[in-house]
């Protein structure tokens, strides 16, 4: 074993090289890859659900069959992208039947619901090393058309920072279900960990509103903190302005804050805008009304600082999720 990267650190050292001027017109560092083909514009993207890491072995295949679209769906719309098609690659240990076919219904239901079909992919055995067995993982790549595209890059001193709906019901259902915190999932929080709802709509409708957009995958801080170094920029937040769920509200504020601010799993958007956006935004978000639209801060040259309320420092001890460096 080396020294531990992060999972940053791990991509720019390894795999960030030898993109061509003229190819994507984005590349590595954004939700998706943009790309100029003959008149369209693509957008790509793709994300991996490995069993043990992305849900647990017991979770309800049909579940799983919908999140793992779900994910990379949220990535096309933090592209502000309309969902094309996808493709799929598995790796089963062994054929079991009834987890397949739960999986499956769960997949095409949610293609169907974005008009998403799935036109090719792979599928492997995995392996027995010893008495090893290697998990069992899918990985989707998923395209989509944009107009132009959004990226994590754009942010400008002065832009209003968003967010959609409630970030951190699904940590909270993650740490309920392990017993780290004591309590019993709701089934509001339990569906935001298993069934999350990519804001597809609502990334088609910030491009060209939006500077920058990023969905929150990995946790809020942690995402809103890609789209800053990205747009080489910094943030002033109010903690106190992001919406919360009753479930989140009836914590300790602790760990209300930890799940918001730090939480990852929720697939909700965050994104930047010119002030000169507010009242178009605030009028979508009227058309929305199961859907919160927090204005939790605005754009500054540099730093990241946290208020609360009353306008005290929160300290910034959320650092989101990272796979090399728990
Ligand atoms: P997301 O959470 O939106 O899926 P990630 O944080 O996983 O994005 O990845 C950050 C960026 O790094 C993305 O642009 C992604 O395409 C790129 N990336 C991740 N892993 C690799 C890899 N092994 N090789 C090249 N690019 C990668
Ligand atoms: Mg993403």
């Amino acid at each position: 074993m080396g020294p531990c990267l992060s999972e940053t650190e791990l991509i720019s050292r390894f795999f960030n090289f030898d993109i061509p001027n003229h190819w994507p017109s984005q590349g590595i560092g954004d939700d998706c890859a943009i790309m100029q083909v003959g008149a369209s514009r693509i957008a790509v993207t793709t994300d991996t659900l490995a069993c043990g890491t992305h849900f647990l072995p017991d979770v309800n295949p049909y579940t799983v069959g919908r999140k793992s679209l779900a994910v990379n769906l949220s990535d096309l719309a933090a592209a502000g992208a309309r969902p094309r098609c996808f493709f799929l690659a598995l790796s089963l240990p062994e054929t079991n039947l009834e987890w397949l076919e739960a999986f499956s219904r769960g997949l095409f239901e949610m293609a169907r619901e974005y008009d998403c079909p799935l036109i090719g992919g792979d599928t492997t055995k995995t392996a027995k090393v010893g008495n090893l067995q290697a998990p069992f993982s899918l990985t989707i790549t998923a395209m989509g058309e944009v107009k132009k595209g959004l990226t994590r890059a754009g942010a400008k001193v002065g832009d209003d920072i968003w967010v959609s709906g409630t970030p951190g019901d699904a940590y909270l259902a993650l740490m309920l279900r392990t017993g780290e915190w004591s309590g019993v999932c709701s089934e509001h929080a339990a569906r935001a960990m298993d069934n999350p709802t990519p804001r597809v709509a609502l990334g088609q409708f910030l491009e060209g509103r939006a500077s920058a957009c990023a969905d929150i995958s990995d946790g809020f801080l942690k995402d809103l903190g890609n789209i800053l170094s990205r747009s080489n920029v910094g943030a002033r937040i109010n903690v106190d302005a992001l919406a919360a769920s009753d479930d989140l509200n009836s914590r300790p504020l602790e760990q209300k804050r930890m799940a918001q601010l730090a939480g990852g799993d929720d697939y909700e958007l965050v994104w930047t805008a010119p002030v000169c956006m507010r009242a178009e935004i605030s009028a979508y978000a009227k058309q929305c009304p199961a859907l919160c639209f927090s204005r939790v801060g605005e754009v500054t040259p540099s730093g990241l600082m946290l208020f609360d309320d009353k306008g005290r420092e929160v300290k910034n001890i959320y650092h989101g999720f990272d796979h090399f460096s728990q």
